[in-house]
């Protein structure tokens, strides 16, 4: 809603222009003319009053558009080596070595490639994670890994991984893991995802696919290498300037600092020492560290970065809306508990119904 004025939020949501003015007053807001550019966080605790369904929009106008670094999740079925593919991926990053081999699970990580090409992991494996964030509107992912195991072949949750990256319309690329085992046997997979209607590249479609050993570590730069190459033909872009637009991945209470959450910019940047509403938590960012825990001033489009500052623990697929001061932070938190807390009473209003059909 960004620049809208309470003209332009009327027509989008449906309601007078003085129903929604009313509100304004009452949120203690200055109603000048009906044709000034609303803030950002007003706008939207307007809508979510009035209960349109209008979705954020940022505009994209007069800003600088670059290429960006792209987000990748490894899905699976259980056991084919998920958490093993990202440990061992995450070993060939740099901030790992930073961290002297302390592997720390903070929900992302970056892999620096020498060509100066990075990837950004999301190192939450499985559907779950997926869904959850993208139910939540968090689309961060633009690339699935797919792990099959070399042994075991396609299986029901391999279905499921595709089926999702399908409707989630996430390009694939497939990792045969596990070659290293003596029954490894990754014709028979290609075969398989082939009988799916999967086009593998080297039957003539366009789904790249290598073969991996998590145990061994071979086949990683692959894996890596078409990763980029696909990355590369999707065009991956992001605005730099202007208030970021990021996503919570993952949030932990941490014992001194508080809570922390680990959040992916997906547009603009994200600033140290900006007021935010996080889902419906808020704060001020006290402090912004990148993946091996070095402090920096900010973060831009697909940077994974641990925030501090936030009162209270938000969820994965949060997202992180920055706003002018404290109390509209307050202001638009306290609105999204409210309505939060609103939509579970209906929600089990509404399974009372269900339950309650006379059955036939
Ligand atoms: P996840 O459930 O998909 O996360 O699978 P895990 O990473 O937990 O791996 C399941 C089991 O497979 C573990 O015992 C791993 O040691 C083993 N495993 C994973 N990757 C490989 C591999 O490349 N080769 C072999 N031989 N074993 C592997
Ligand atoms: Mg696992």
């Amino acid at each position: 809603f960004e620049g809208m004025t309470t003209v332009e939020l009327a027509k989008r949501t449906g309601q007078s222009v003085i129903t929604l003015q009313e509100f304004l007053v009452n949120l203690g807001e200055k109603v000048v003319s009906e044709f000034d550019p609303l803030k950002i966080d007003v706008a939207e605790l307007v809508v979510m009053e009035v209960g349109a369904n209008v979705r954020r929009q940022h505009s994209n106008e007069g800003s600088e558009i670059l290429p960006r670094p792209v987000v990748v999740t490894v899905m699976g079925h259980v056991d084919h080596g998920k958490t093993s593919l990202l440990d061992a991926l995450r070993q060939t990053s740099v901030a790992a070595k930073e961290a002297g081999g302390i592997t720390q699970h903070l929900g992302a990580f970056v892999v620096s490639m020498p060509s100066g090409a990075s990837i950004t992991f999301l190192d939450t494996p499985g559907h779950a994670a997926f869904s959850a964030m993208r139910a939540r509107g968090a689309a961060v992912t633009d690339l699935v890994v797919l792990v099959v195991a070399a042994d075991d072949g396609v299986m029901p949750q391999t279905l499921e991984a595709i089926s999702h990256a399908k409707s989630a319309n996430v390009p694939i690329v497939v990792a045969i893991n596990k070659c290293d085992k003596p029954s490894a046997n990754p014709e028979r997979v290609k075969l398989q995802l082939a009988s799916e209607g999967f086009l593998l590249e080297e039957m003539g479609g366009d789904i790249q696919v290598v073969e991996v050993s998590a145990v061994t570590k071979t086949g990683l730069d692959n894996l890596e290498e078409a990763i980029l190459l696909q990355a590369e033909m999707m065009e991956l872009k992001a605005r730099v300037d202007g208030h970021a637009q990021a996503y919570v991945v993952e949030a932990k209470l941490d014992k001194g600092r508080g809570p922390l959450a680990t959040a992916i910019v997906k547009a603009g940047t994200l600033v140290c020492g900006q007021h935010v509403v996080v889902g419906s938590e808020w704060g001020r960012i006290r402090a912004i560290r990148d993946m091996s825990g070095k402090l920096t001033e900010r973060a831009r489009p697909a940077m994974p970065v641990v925030i501090e500052g936030l009162k209270g623990l938000p969820m994965a697929g949060d997202d992180v809306t920055v706003v002018e001061t404290e109390e509209r932070a307050r202001m638009l938190s306290a609105g999204r508990r409210r309505k939060y807390e609103k939509d579970r009473l209906r929600q089990i209003m509404e399974e009372r119904t269900e339950t309650n059909k006379p059955s036939e």
